[in-house]
């Protein structure tokens, strides 16, 4: 059926259907709103203009059509939009004119019907490369990076989270090169796992890419990076690929470059590689968040406003991990959950770093370790 929707300040003609799948003659799914306004609110905080802009799984074009709508217009160069199927291409032609998008006298704008790679490859370099596909990034990820500017975005979805928070450990080491960790810490493993695996591919052209922005939700993991050049920069990048050890007894985390490591007398669960650098630029974060919670386009987007506070709170803290609460509390055979904010000030008291994380309600993320956290919560029951 088709369907005529406002999302963000654009109007956009839609296919839907009870369910949202890959059959809709252009795929377009609502529950994917948070991440298109991720990437505008980003896009905006950044100080380059003149952006050179390539959507290249484009859909119903409603993507590039909000950056184009809603960003200043001195922010972008061009944009060229694209997808493989033809029904998309219509549609986006109609979106755009819907939201008075003149290809004719808007020379900003780009579109064309090819396979993603080879729209890339055609095109001379981007400042800004979006891959939003429908499950695994992995076959344009190569094209993306060669054709990344330097100083330039890649952004990056996946919805394959599965095989990434490890319900099936083969199909996570053949498509992501890591060994996935089927636990509470699945989903910040995850994309640690796929952070890096970008990152490798980045490394053959001698590129740096850095995370500015990961997140993580049921449907899907999303990461921002920006791209440096340079032998030293990759190889800096990629010192920081390594294991993350975990014991099933105490719950204690670490990362190593090894991944045989004893504690309580047994041997560590291990995970990875895997990227065990920070995931979020603090104050880029933080400029993101002032400006939705400014903006009255915003003020029902609750669930926008949640996942910024959540990721701006946890990157203060750069530990990689963090303590699920809810199973401390059992695994020590407590009574009481003590309240979030008397762990955390119990945990700051004694000089360490906690906040919460949105990776896992119930948990802390904190530099302390498992057994002074355990600790603390037997002082606070
Ligand atoms: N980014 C869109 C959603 C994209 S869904 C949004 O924000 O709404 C994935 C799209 O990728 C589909 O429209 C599909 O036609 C297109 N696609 C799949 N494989 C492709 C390929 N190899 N090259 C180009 N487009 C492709």
């Amino acid at each position: 059926m088709e369907k005529m929707i406002k999302e963000g300040k654009i109007f956009c003609k839609i296919y839907s259907d009870k369910k949202i799948s890959r059959e809709l003659p252009v795929f377009y799914n609502p529950a994917m709103k948070t991440n298109r306004d991720v990437t505008v609110e980003l896009l905006r905080v950044q100080k380059r203009n003149n952006l050179q802009i390539a959507d290249v799984l484009a859909a119903s074009g409603i993507r590039s059509i909000r950056m184009i709508k809603e960003l200043p217009a001195k922010k972008i160069k061009t944009v060229l939009i694209n997808d493989c199927s033809e029904n998309a291409v219509k549609l986006i032609k109609e979106n755009l004119k819907i939201n008075k998008l003149n290809l004719g006298k808007n020379n900003k704008i780009t579109i064309s019907c090819n396979d993603a790679n080879k729209a890339l490859l055609d095109g001379n370099g981007f400042d800004y490369i979006d891959i939003d596909p429908f499950g695994s990034p992995n076959p344009f990820i190569d094209s993306a990076v060669k054709r990344l500017a330097r100083d330039g975005i890649l952004a990056v979805t996946a919805t394959d989270t599965s095989a990434l928070a490890g319900t099936f450990e083969n199909a996570c080491r053949r498509k992501y090169w890591a060994k996935p960790m089927r636990n509470e810490l699945m989903h910040e493993i995850g994309i640690r796992i796929l952070i890096r695996k970008v990152q490798l591919i980045a490394s053959q052209y001698e590129k740096a890419l850095t995370p500015l922005l990961s997140y993580s939700t049921q449907h899907y993991m999303r990461v921002f990076f920006v791209c440096e050049k340079g032998k030293e920069k990759a190889d800096a990048i990629n010192n920081l690929h390594k294991y993350v050890l975990y014991c099933t007894n105490c719950m204690q985390i670490q990362t190593d470059n090894l991944n045989k490591i004893e504690c309580c007398n047994k041997q560590m669960q291990y995970a990875g590689p895997c990227w065990v650098g920070e995931l979020n630029q603090k104050k880029m974060v933080q400029h993101i968040l002032d400006n939705v919670m400014r903006n009255k386009m915003y003020k029902e987007e609750k669930e926008l406003q949640k996942l910024l506070q959540a990721i701006k709170e946890e990157s203060c803290v750069s530990t990689v991990g963090f303590y699920d609460i809810h199973m401390l509390v059992k695994r020590n055979n407590l009574k009481n959950i003590p309240k979030f904010d008397f762990i955390i000030k119990a945990c700051k008291q004694r000089g360490f770093d906690a906040v919460r994380t949105h990776f896992d309600e119930y948990a802390i993320k904190s530099n302390i370790s498992a057994k002074m956290l355990i600790s603390i919560l037997k002082e606070l029951n």
